[in-house]
């Protein structure tokens, strides 16, 4: 069930309430602190809340990435891109340079091979134990 916040008109206090969004049109919630029912809404943080779930499930949600095959190095790195660009965060060099290369038509594995095995005695990777 969402939570939704309202300001309590009694008490002044930021109050949160659990209703399903069936209730949410008819209901007429009492403040859990005082049980004053003047309650108002504060919609705008429901908003955001909204969006942020919105977002996540078009993340979880398989179809979101459409056309992709993954016998198609392009494909996967249109869907790369995309992932990348939802999540909004940088995904470091290694990342591009993997999209860069599935772009340039290079199979997935061949990049793999190329890359460094993980965990492994890197290149200026700091190592405690040199110490
Ligand atoms: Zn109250």
């Amino acid at each position: 069930m969402p939570l939704y916040e309202y300001r309590c008109l009694s008490c002044q206090q930021k109050v949160g309430v659990r209703l399903s969004y069936a209730e949410y049109d008819t209901a007429k919630p009492k403040c859990p602190l005082c049980g004053s029912p003047q309650l108002k809404r504060l919609i705008s943080r429901v908003r955001i809340a909204k969006s942020e779930e919105a977002r996540m499930e078009s993340l979880a949600d398989p179809s979101s990435f459409g056309d992709l095959d993954e016998n198609d190095p392009r494909s996967m790195a249109r869907a790369m891109r995309k992932m990348g660009a939802e999540m909004g965060e940088d995904l470091g060099p290694e990342f591009s340079d993997v999209v860069d290369r599935l772009e340039a038509g290079e199979s997935p594995d061949s990049i793999e091979q190329a890359l460094p095995p993980e965990g492994g005695a890197g290149d200026g990777a700091p190592d405690m134990g040199d110490f």
